[in-house]
This record gives structure tokens, C-alpha cells and sequence, in this order.
């Protein structure tokens, strides 16, 4: 019986590996027809992809609104809209999670304003990534522009002076919180600035605060939200892709 069992083991030792020893690898062991990427156009020049979100073609804010829901007060000019003064931050009406996110913004030239071309953009209105006169402005170098605000330095300063159109490319991965309102997994950014990488899957700590240290508190899709700081800064062209 033990050399039956001896026997066996060496015959499929033999069977395995003369089978391995036959099989040869082709280049469609590797290649895979199912799961096909969905097909998506890309825009022509500066138009959005033709999956994406429009939330800004240059003619109204109809997406967005204030906080308390009344209708965004925002001003709408030649093609983009800009910062009312006093009016309030605004909020898209849809929520978000995970996104692609293509905005163009300009400060305006510092002759007609006195600000410092503050305002920002709040993936899920809690994490800010900000918009300053960093052409010319020195400030504090988590806070300039392309920083996640008092959390994360941009890489580089790939400012456009004030006056001119400049965008940001993100990817944003929410955040994922368990049943009891743990972080399982922080959020991510990536930004490109003016075609720059600036934030390289850079993990955002917590809600952006101006005192204190950041913490998260959990929470679901959210709305985007662009900031009123009373400086006059301007935006156009605006698309998100949800990931
Ligand atoms: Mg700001």
C-alpha cells in the first residue's frame, strides 16, 4: 500500500510537471476582451468630455446655489461669472464623491482690485484647495495658491500673474469612514495647475480649519463649493466627472 502511495505521488510530480513544461505562454494569455472601458469623446479645445458634469458653460449658475439654498448671486459676465462680495460662498446643487474636477479661475489684474485673489475650491465643501495672488503675494506656504490649505504645500508655485486665465485639473478620492464614523481611508488629491503637477495623490487630513489642527467628521457626497472671500475672482468652464 506505501509504495502504491509513493508511486502515485511521483506519477503526478511527473503529470504536473511535464504539464508545466509544455504550456507555453502566447501574447493572448495576457490580453483580455471583457470589462471593455466604457468610450468616452474627449472635448475639442476646451470643452468638457462628453461623460462629464457641466456646471459652468458660460451662460448661467443655474448648478449652483448659496447655502441656504436661494439662488447664486454670483455675477455672470462675458462668458464667466465672478465673487459677489458679501453674497456667501456658493454650492453645486448636486452632490459628489469621488471626482474628476476641471476648473478655470482668474484673479483679477491688481490694478482694478485691492484684494489678494482669495477664494477656493472645496472638494465636498470641507477641503479647501486654494486660490490666492500667489504671483505676488508672499504668504505662509501651506497657504498660497495650489496648497490644500494649512495642510499641504503645493510642489511648485506654477502661478499665472493676475489678469490671466489659469486652471486646475483634479482627482479627488473622498474619503471612506466606517460605521462609527472612523477614518478607514483619508482623501486623496492630485491637482495639475496650469498643465504643472502641484498635488501628487497628496492624503488631505481632516476638514480645512483656519485655527487648529484639521480633523475629519464623517460624511457622504457633498456639494462642490467655491469660496467668497470678497476679492473679485472670476471662473468659467467648470466639468466634474464622477469616479
Ligand atoms: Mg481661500
Amino acid at each position: 500500500m506505501k509504495n502504491y502511495s509513493i508511486i502515485l505521488i511521483l506519477l503526478c510530480f511527473a503529470v504536473n510537471l511535464a504539464a508545466q513544461q509544455e504550456f507555453v505562454w502566447k501574447p493572448e494569455h495576457t490580453e483580455y476582451w471583457n470589462n471593455q472601458p466604457p468610450v468616452v469623446t474627449p472635448g475639442e479645445g476646451v470643452k468638457p468630455p462628453s461623460d462629464a458634469i457641466v456646471l459652468f458653460d458660460g451662460k448661467d449658475l443655474s448648478a449652483w446655489q448659496h447655502a441656504d439654498k436661494s439662488e447664486a448671486r454670483w455675477k455672470i459676465e462675458n462668458g464667466c461669472f465672478t465673487v459677489a462680495k458679501g453674497t456667501g460662498d456658493i454650492i453645486t446643487k448636486r452632490m459628489f464623491g469621488s471626482c474628476q474636477l476641471h476648473i478655470e479661475w482668474r484673479i483679477p489684474a491688481q490694478n482694478t482690485d485691492n484684494g489678494q485673489g482669495n477664494s477656493g475650491v472645496y472638494l465636498q465643501s470641507r477641503y479647501e484647495l486654494q486660490i490666492f495672488d500667489s504671483f505676488n503675494i508672499p504668504l505662509y506656504s501651506n497657504g498660497g495658491t495650489g496648497s490644500i490649505y494649512k495642510q499641504a504645500q503645493p510642489l511648485v508655485n506654477a502661478c499665472r500673474k493676475p489678469g490671466e486665465w489659469q486652471v486646475f485639473d483634479i482627482i479627488y478620492t473622498a474619503p471612506e469612514f466606517c460605521g462609527k464614523g472612523e477614518v478607514i481611508a483619508p482623501a486623496r488629491i492630485t491637482v495639475i495647475h496650469n498643465g504643472v503637477l502641484i498635488q501628487n495623490n497628496t492624503t488631505i487630513k481632516g476638514n480645512t480649519e483656519y485655527i487648529g489642527m484639521p480633523a475629519y467628521r464623517p460624511h457622504g457626497r457633498l456639494p462642490l463649493l467655491l469660496q467668497d472671500h470678497g476679492d473679485l475672482v472670476s471662473f468659467r468652464n467648470i466639468w466634474i466627472r464622477d469616479l
